[in-house]
């Protein structure tokens, strides 16, 4: 793509509100992976584009919603809850498949964005041990909007932290392998503090 130098830095192109002519061009250059944040939306794109594309959802999900992209996604960035977790788990049992799924937690300041904390980590990796239908890959997490580069550093230092944490005290496989952060204006800083997937839209596809 050109915009991401890191080969080990994953690119999810972040396609919500953009006509699917733009997908599909991006498409026809190579990317395989975008993003969507609203399941109507998802569901209808993934439904008329190529079927190789891998989905990814990362906007906060309604469970009355799980059942709509349970049966194709490809992979979860926004489970924010316990009951959200529980509720994927058993929508990818009926549907006869195991989700990939990572675990987002609160780090900004804004009291606005969803997200795990640190009092849920117990119970939810309890959860994760369990759950046959759910693969936990990683944590997502999105820094406060803000120019303040330091608070954002800060702040992916310790989506980074809580990973490494989870790796280490919860024996997690080599499939626990992903930190998702990072967005058009504060990419480049994420994977400075160790970022291994990027959403990236603006970037891409231009102003919303
Ligand atoms: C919209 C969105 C992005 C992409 O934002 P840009 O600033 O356009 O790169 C990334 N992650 C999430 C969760 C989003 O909702």
């Amino acid at each position: 793509m050109g915009l991401l130098d890191q080969e080990d830095v994953t690119l999810v192109a972040v396609s919500k509100t953009k006509p699917k002519a733009m997908i599909q061009d991006l498409y026809d250059q190579g990317q395989r992976i975008f993003g969507e944040n609203r399941v109507p939306e998802l569901v209808d794109k993934a439904a008329t584009l190529p079927e190789d594309i891998e989905w990814h959802m990362i906007g906060h999900l309604q469970r009355n919603k799980v059942r709509d992209i349970v049966p194709f996604v490809s992979m979860i960035h926004s489970v924010d809850s316990i009951r959200l977790l529980r509720k994927i788990n058993a929508e990818a049992e009926a549907a006869g498949r195991t989700v990939d799924i990572l675990l987002q937690f609160h780090i900004a300041t804004e009291d606005s964005k969803y997200g795990l904390t640190d009092q849920d980590i117990d119970e939810v990796m309890a959860i994760v041990a369990d759950a046959d239908h759910v693969c936990a890959r990683g944590v997502m997490g999105m820094a406060t909007f803000t120019d303040d580069k330091e608070q954002v550093r800060k702040e992916f230092r310790k989506l980074k932290a809580i990973y490494d944490r989870l790796l280490l005290d919860y024996d997690m496989p080599s499939t626990f392998d992903t930190v998702s952060m990072g967005m058009s204006g504060d990419y480049e800083l994420a994977i400075e503090e160790g970022s291994t997937m990027v959403r990236l839209g603006s970037l891409l596809f231009g102003a919303r």
